[in-house]
């Protein structure tokens, strides 16, 4: 039997990076993952990407592991975001005095493998792979896990960082609001003929948008292709000529002809939303708690500076020689991070919503709005900040 002071169940991103935090602050930490560890072997190959934004980087920095998720990541300095068959446009480049990267765009298996290597350092954290959960268990005084190899940890906190299907969610009855947003989004390596010119781009299509997103060798880009999904299953049915076809006739050849350079992969899009985060002593993050449209490469940042709140909500709480479970603290990071997570939402549903139809009035307004947004630098800047992540309520550790 282990005494622990925190489990975390799912080391995804937000599990590991939950892991390094508490372990920095000196508590004793269990996490348990379903799947085989990370492999340091592995070659990146971006079939999976995220656009970490410098407040995720800025965290990352300070964990030590940046320079290693870094050395994998494509730099960004210009966005361009387009409504096809329109001339609404937007473009964004760092203005003087910021630093020149806007973003990155990191191999999923590369962050989760640099965040392992470094866990593994840490002489506070057990790590249990390729573990199943057998029995969960609150009592008043800790949280009782059972595995399947029969090892029981008693845990003062327990925090559900298992993704969009959390069984930790599922299993206190926390109840879920969610609807299926009707699309589904191709993902996919792509070789572009044109250099990508480290620009990060999206086109708004009737159907949905597509994004092209910078790799480290400048003519090759990963696509987020989300479209109805009808649509998106006719494209994943399409020989490899026909798709590459109709994606550089959807990308408007802003890079040349397009051509696969991997398979596709095709994942429903689905808004999901736990109105209620805390559980007695259980705490749900990220993905667990809140998942939505990529459109705006935001939901992994957003799962990550939840573990960054939830570990400075704790920090406080012993600085106070407080304990860690008390509701009060955890109601207050509920409180704080749903916040933020219902922006989130209400702005991704407005995107997806206000693009969403061919219109000739509206797409003629939405034209006319991209195209002042990008004139006017009040509202620019607005925008810019939203897209770094420098908006919102930051915690202490990813404030710039
Ligand atoms: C197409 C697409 C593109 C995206 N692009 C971006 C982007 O550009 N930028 C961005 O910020 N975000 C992006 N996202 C979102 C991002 O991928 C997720 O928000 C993020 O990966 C979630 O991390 P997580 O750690 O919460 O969950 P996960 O990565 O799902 O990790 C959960 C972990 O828990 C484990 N687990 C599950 N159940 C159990 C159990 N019962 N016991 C033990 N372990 C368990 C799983 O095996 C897994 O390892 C995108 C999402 C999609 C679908």
């Amino acid at each position: 039997m282990q005494n622990l002071d925190v489990t975390i169940v799912g080391a995804g991103s937000a599990g590991l990076t939950l892991a390094l935090l508490l372990a920095k602050q000196g508590l004793s930490v269990a996490i348990i993952e379903k799947g085989p560890a990370p492999s340091s072997e592995q070659q990146p190959d971006y079939q999976r990407v995220s656009a970490l934004n410098p407040a995720t980087m800025r965290m990352f920095s300070t964990l030590g592991v940046w320079p290693d998720i870094a050395a994998h990541a494509a730099a960004y300095q210009h966005m361009h975001v387009w409504e096809a068959d329109s001339f609404g446009q937007i473009a964004f480049t760092a203005e003087p005095g910021q630093s020149a990267d806007l973003g990155w765009i990191c191999d999923n298996d590369a962050i989760r493998t640099q965040l392992y290597l470094q866990v593994v350092k840490q002489p506070t954290i057990q790590c249990y792979f390729d573990s199943t959960i057998t029995q969960l268990a609150q009592t008043a005084r800790d949280v009782l896990v059972q595995l399947n190899s029969g090892a029981i940890l008693l845990s003062q906190l327990l925090v559900g960082a298992d993704g969009i299907h959390s069984f930790v969610r599922q299993q206190q009855q926390l109840p879920l609001t969610h609807w299926d947003y009707d699309q589904q989004a191709v993902v996919a390596v792509i070789a572009c003929k044109e250099p990508h010119q480290a620009t990060a781009r999206q086109a708004f299509l009737a159907t949905g948008p597509l994004a092209l997103l910078p790799l480290p060798d400048p003519h090759y880009c990963s696509i987020v292709w989300s479209a109805d999904t009808a649509h998106a299953q006719h494209l994943m049915a399409l020989d490899d000529q026909a798709f590459n076809h109709a994606l550089t006739a959807a990308s408007q050849s802003v890079l040349g002809p397009l051509s696969l350079h991997s398979t596709r992969q095709v994942f429903p899009l689905t808004m999901r939303y736990a109105s209620e985060w805390v559980r007695g002593r259980v705490v749900l993050v990220a993905d667990a708690a809140h998942s939505f449209h990529p459109l705006a490469g935001q939901g992994m940042n957003l799962g990550l500076m939840d573990a960054a709140a939830l570990a400075q909500i704790l920090a406080e709480q012993m600085a106070a020689g407080k304990p860690i479970y008390e509701a009060r603290a955890l109601l207050a990071y509920q409180r704080w991070r749903k916040a933020e997570a219902q922006t989130m939402i209400a702005t991704m549903e407005a995107f997806k919503r206000g693009f969403g139809n061919d219109i000739p009035a509206l797409k003629l307004l939405r034209g006319a709005g991209l195209v002042l947004a990008n004139k006017l630098p009040g509202v620019k800047q607005k925008l810019m900040a939203a897209a770094l992540g420098n908006s919102g309520d930051l915690p202490e550790i990813a404030k710039y």
